[in-house]
């Protein structure tokens, strides 16, 4: 089962790809948890992405194809895989497309996740992240068990810097201009599947399992019961 996750920065797709890799075994990949490990590292990728990130700008397509292809060929994902803050831009989504191709695979669904812009900047701005395994939190909603420590034992929840102000205004911008003519440019493919982002977290799960579940059960893939 092969899904992309699209909407906007605090939407609240890492959350929910999390309840999706667990129910149906499948892989997350966020190409920003992808390049954080690389910016923690100081490889060459995370040298030249380091900059983009910190200001909430994108990080240029050439970079964001390269480290696509890599993963794709570096791992079989037998299940499948779910991406989240892939593609962004037009031409990303061209790219993939092609490798699909290429690869004789096929895109099942693209989940778009719809909250509007205030009440993102209120939950962006709350937002705290376990820098180790890349978890994240709602101070209110979503709070860690033990107070700003990461559930999974890896320590310490910290602010991503790109969850402060300016950034998170710049992200809104280009998620507006750049990301989401994919919206339509994956209703014209008649894979967009709109979900209530609103609400609570098990509620907006439920819409999601109702389109999920007739694809996992034709690629035999087990469905729990929630
Ligand atoms: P995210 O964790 O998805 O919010 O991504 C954090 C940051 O990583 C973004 O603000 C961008 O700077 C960069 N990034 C992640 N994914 C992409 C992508 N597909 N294209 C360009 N930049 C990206």
């Amino acid at each position: 089962m092969k899904l992309i996750f699209l909407g906007p920065p605090g939407a609240g797709k890492g959350t929910q790809s999390e309840n999706i890799c667990r129910d149906y075994g499948i892989v997350q990949l966020s190409t920003g948890d992808l390049l954080r490990a690389n910016v923690a590292q100081k490889t060459e990728l995370g040298l030249q992405a380091a900059e983009s990130m910190r200001t909430g700008q994108l990080v240029p397509d050439d970079l964001i194809i390269e480290v696509i292809k890599n993963e794709m060929t570096r791992h079989r994902y037998q299940k499948g895989y779910v991406f989240d803050g892939f593609p962004r831009t037009v031409r990303q989504a061209e790219e993939y497309d092609r490798m699909l191709v290429q690869i004789k695979q096929k895109l099942d669904c693209v989940l778009v996740l719809e909250v509007p812009e205030d009440e993102l900047v209120r939950r962006l701005t709350a937002r705290r992240t376990c820098p180790v395994c890349g978890k994240s939190y709602h101070l209110i909603y979503n709070p860690p068990k033990a107070d700003g420590l990461c559930d999974l034992g890896c320590g310490e929840l910290v602010q991503r810097l790109d969850d402060t102000e300016g950034p998170i205004q710049n992200r809104l911008r280009i998620y507006n201009n750049q990301t989401k003519p994919l919206i339509e440019y994956y209703t014209k493919k008649k894979l967009a599947r709109r979900i209530d982002g609103m609400g609570d977290i098990h509620e907006i799960y439920a819409q999601i399992k109702e389109i999920l579940d007739p694809i996992a059960v034709a690629y035999d893939l087990v469905v729990s019961i929630i």
